[in-house]
């Protein structure tokens, strides 16, 4: 029997369910290492994500590495022994938007841990072989499970425009802003200002690599674009949103060059206002992003050559059946990143 974590109403539980056998194409893992997702904690506290509606108990987590333990007859590039970092969202038919490269923006996607779909919190769990990627010897298990928010982050950058010699500004230093940051670094931008409302979290900033951190007290957007321009010499030319709170959005619109671009990673309120026109007269560029595609052999070449260093973000540790400390852990925002330990 494996342990999984499940909700019924409001409630996180540890329950026995059976191991699963791997389809043709799957691989039966064995669960190592997951992080919590500020996602996880929401589907708990209010079992619904934007229009994703909890129906059932769902095993949560979708930041996960495992050991393969059995292969289906139709997998060929794994075996049993093999450590793998979980791509947990993919497209269920191989359409257009596979095609051009953007599997992410494909209307059906099963996704761990997104309704109906359970997630990684188990001992055992089995998944697609060809969204499981193989992690060198010199890549942990839990730098592994790092991979998912880590390709948040390098989606965000990509979409972001940052590049060599880029001056960029990300909002909130949650893991996603954090993560942001370690890669507009190994990106090769040139500064890096962060801001949050948490002198705690601009602290980790600091020691993992911002050139400067802003703490949000009661200035206006206007005011603390006029902030960000003094730290920098200069207005930036990325601004990365990970709040999703609209005071940023239009921080991030204020604060951004005359042709640069602000990425909306954070989730907000569906209906935000922004300075638009603002916007359009200076040529700032308001992207959106969802997920990331492509990105795991990537991030995993990032780690496996140390230039990315994402352990200092893991600042607590539960095994498995300590799950119910860990999403209070991460509900109340103590640290950055909590892991879990399946195995
Ligand atoms: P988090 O809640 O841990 O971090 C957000 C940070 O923003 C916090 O440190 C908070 O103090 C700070 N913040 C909030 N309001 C602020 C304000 N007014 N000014 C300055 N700082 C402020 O979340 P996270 O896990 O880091 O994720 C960040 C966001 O990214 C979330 O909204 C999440 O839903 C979103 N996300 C989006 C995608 C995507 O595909 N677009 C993927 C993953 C996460
Ligand atoms: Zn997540």
């Amino acid at each position: 029997m494996s342990q999984g974590v499940s909700r019924p109403t409001n409630v996180v539980t540890v329950e026995k369910r059976p191991i699963p056998e791997p389809g043709q194409n799957e691989v039966l893992l064995q669960m190592n290492a997951v992080g919590i997702c500020g996602s996880d904690v929401h589907y708990w506290q209010h079992g619904k994500l934007g229009d994703f509606l909890m129906r059932k108990p769902m095993v949560l987590g979708h930041e996960g590495s495992g050991t393969v333990v059995k292969v289906g007859a139709g997998v060929q590039h794994l075996k049993a022994g093999d450590r793998v970092a979980i791509e947990p969202a993919y497209p269920l038919h191989n359409d257009d938007f596979c095609k051009s490269g953007r599997y992410n923006l494909s209307p059906r996607m099963f996704c761990c841990a997104t309704p109906p779909y359970d997630g990684h919190l188990c001992r055992y769990y089995a998944h697609n072989a060809n969204y499981c990627f193989k992690l060198p010897e010199c890549v942990s298990s839990e730098e592994g499970a790092f991979i998912e928010p880590l390709s948040v982050a390098i989606h965000a950058c990509r979409r972001g425009r940052v590049k060599l010699g880029s001056k960029v500004l990300i909002c909130g230093a949650g893991p996603i802003g954090l993560l942001n940051l370690l890669v507009a670094k190994a990106t090769g931008a040139a500064q890096v200002v962060i801001c949050d409302l948490s002198s705690s979290r601009l602290e980790k900033a600091k020691e993992v690599g911002a050139d400067f951190t802003i703490l949000v007290t009661k200035e206006t957007p206007q005011e603390l674009a006029q902030e960000v321009e003094k730290v920098l010499g200069c207005m930036p030319d990325s601004t990365i949103e990970c709040t999703g709170a609209e005071f940023c959005v239009h921080t991030g619109i204020y604060s951004t060059l005359s042709g640069g671009t602000v990425l909306l990673v954070g989730h907000g309120p569906a209906l935000v206002s922004v300075p638009l026109l603002n916007a359009a007269i200076r040529e700032v560029d308001i992207r959106g992003m969802f997920r990331y595609c492509n990105t795991y052999p990537m991030a995993i070449a990032m780690l496996a050559s140390k230039k990315v260093d994402v352990k200092p973000l893991i600042t607590h540790r539960f095994p498995l059946d300590q799950a119910v400390e860990a999403f209070e852990t991460t509900k109340k925002r103590l640290g950055i990143k909590v892991m879990l330990k399946c195995d």
